[in-house]
């Protein structure tokens, strides 16, 4: 493809593309294939000669699209959102091109240097205490990590790395390997999988804190085993709060949580991967209250904040805890402008060496939107959550699961565990609209999550409805 027929195909993909986000509703939301259904569409070796565009971009619509499920629908309500913005997508090719792959400054140092400011922009919007910002002089500052599943191992890691230094400054007769095997991680029993992933992939023992009645962690239960565990000679050294639980949107009480932390020497984590977005909203921002004890935060803008993914947005209060924990300094990476207030080299902060500028995707989306359409998005969203709930509580034979904070309703018919997986599965094969269920103290429950870019008010009652149609013709059966 030379440079003429690009200018040709791009035009015609940036075509394809609005058609297909502006039309999205038309398709099912949840796909009608079954495993394996790709491997019979396409050749089973690559083609030994070149091919047509045209033959590809054909291919597109038989063999991708019925394999797809089509997040950005507004028929789309499963797991949490997944941000798409036009000026997001348009940043993402600039990165393209531009190729850079900016692990030091000197590899590219507007990608080193914007992805800084953008931080500093991202950590105003939400509020951040001045600690976590890099500033020209300060000893914070952000990072974009891939996922928050990175993000979490990183700041277990670290932690890990500075409570071994930690100890064996006043223990020089322990071995690292038997610090190591008392080493003891905290989470909350309502924490995402890859919280508990992280302490598997570091190494050390990691113990799940029970919740309230509102599945959050609050501190007597978690100082009673801090407690315990000390006694039997362990040592306590980290804890991830979760704000906004990926089952229920729960938030831990960081404020009483994070003193506690702080006391005994325990790094805290705070996790608000969906949640976080929201907190750039004033009437939410208490919900970040606590932060300010924390050693690191992150949050996804990836899913909420119309930034594509990836972009998982960290903060440290010392980045030197970060950087000093995994620092290799080949030859063939040093520069002459290594770590100074002004400059740092974002490879030490991450597991990979390679990087791509995603900066420009949120430069491009906060400059397009500013924070008052942020904002805007962030409230009608949850105003349409709101909504939906109002919707459940009408209607007797349906019960609310937890407080409906933000953007997500966990919801039930009143009954059996069977039941409620009866409905989910008529959902699901009806393929109008798509939710997946958690568990909530033993319960099975439907969650519903506000997530389109594009969803309107009609969508949400048009769900409820099906909902309701689907409830009637099931509580119509004889076995119930
Ligand atoms: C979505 C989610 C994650 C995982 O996010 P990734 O960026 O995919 O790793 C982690 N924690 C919480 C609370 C989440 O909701």
């Amino acid at each position: 493809m030379d440079a003429e027929e690009f200018r040709r195909r791009g035009k015609e993909m940036v075509d394809l593309v609005a058609d297909y986000l502006e039309n999205i509703e038309d398709r099912p939301v949840y796909p009608d294939v079954e495993p394996g259904y790709l491997r019979s569409l396409i050749p089973t070796e690559a083609p030994q000669d070149p091919e047509n565009y045209e033959d590809i971009i054909k291919d597109v619509e038989r063999v991708i699209m019925p394999g797809i499920t089509h997040w950005h629908s507004p028929n789309f309500f499963a797991y949490f959102p997944t941000a798409s913005s036009y000026p997001a997508m348009l940043a993402d090719m600039l990165c393209g091109a531009i190729g850079c792959i900016g692990f030091s400054w000197a590899a590219s140092p507007a990608c080193t240097e914007l992805e800084t400011v953008m931080l500093d922009w991202l950590g105003k919007m939400l509020q951040l205490p001045e600690c976590f910002l890099a500033g020209t002089h300060g000893q914070g500052g952000g990072v974009i990590q891939g996922t928050a599943s990175e993000a979490t191992l990183m700041s277990l890691l670290a932690a890990r790395c500075k409570a071994v230094r930690r100890i064996q400054a006043t223990n020089s007769d322990m071995s690292e390997m038997e610090i190591l095997s008392k080493l003891v991680a905290y989470t909350s029993d309502q924490a995402h999988s890859s919280v508990e992933r992280a302490a598997l992939i570091g190494g050390v023992k990691m113990k799940k804190v029970p919740t309230d009645e509102h599945y959050a962690v609050r501190k007597d239960m978690f100082m009673k085993m801090v407690e315990e565990d000390k006694a039997d000679g362990l040592l306590p050294f980290y804890f991830c709060a979760t704000l906004g639980t990926t089952p229920s949107c729960a938030f831990d009480k960081t404020e009483e949580l994070g003193p506690l932390c702080n006391e005994e020497n325990m790094w805290m984590h705070i996790d608000a991967a969906y949640a976080g977005s929201a907190f750039i909203c004033p009437e939410f921002r208490p919900l970040l209250n606590g932060v300010e004890f924390a050693d690191s935060f992150n949050f996804n803008p990836h899913k909420w904040l119309l930034i594509n993914f990836d972009c998982s947005a960290m903060w440290v209060k010392k980045r030197a805890d970060l950087i000093g924990a995994f620092k290799m300094d080949p030859l063939y990476l040093k520069h002459e402008n290594q770590e100074s207030g002004l400059v740092t080299d974002y490879r030490h902060w991450q597991i990979p060496l390679g990087r791509r500028f995603r900066s420009l995707k949120m430069w491009f989306v906060f400059r397009m939107y500013g924070l008052n359409g942020l904002q805007a998005y962030i409230r009608k969203h949850v105003v349409l959550a709101k909504e939906f709930e109002s919707l459940v509580r009408a209607d007797k034979r349906f019960e609310i699961c937890a407080d409906v904070v933000l953007g997500l309703v966990c919801f039930r018919l009143k009954g059996s565990n069977e039941l409620n997986q009866n409905l989910l599965k008529r959902i699901t094969q009806c393929r109008e609209i798509h939710l997946v269920p958690c568990q909530l103290s033993g319960r099975f429950v439907l969650r519903f999550a506000i997530c389109a870019r594009k969803i309107e008010s009609h969508h949400v009652q048009k769900a409820w409805q099906h909902i309701t149609q689907l409830t009637f013709e099931l509580l119509q059966e004889p076995e119930h």
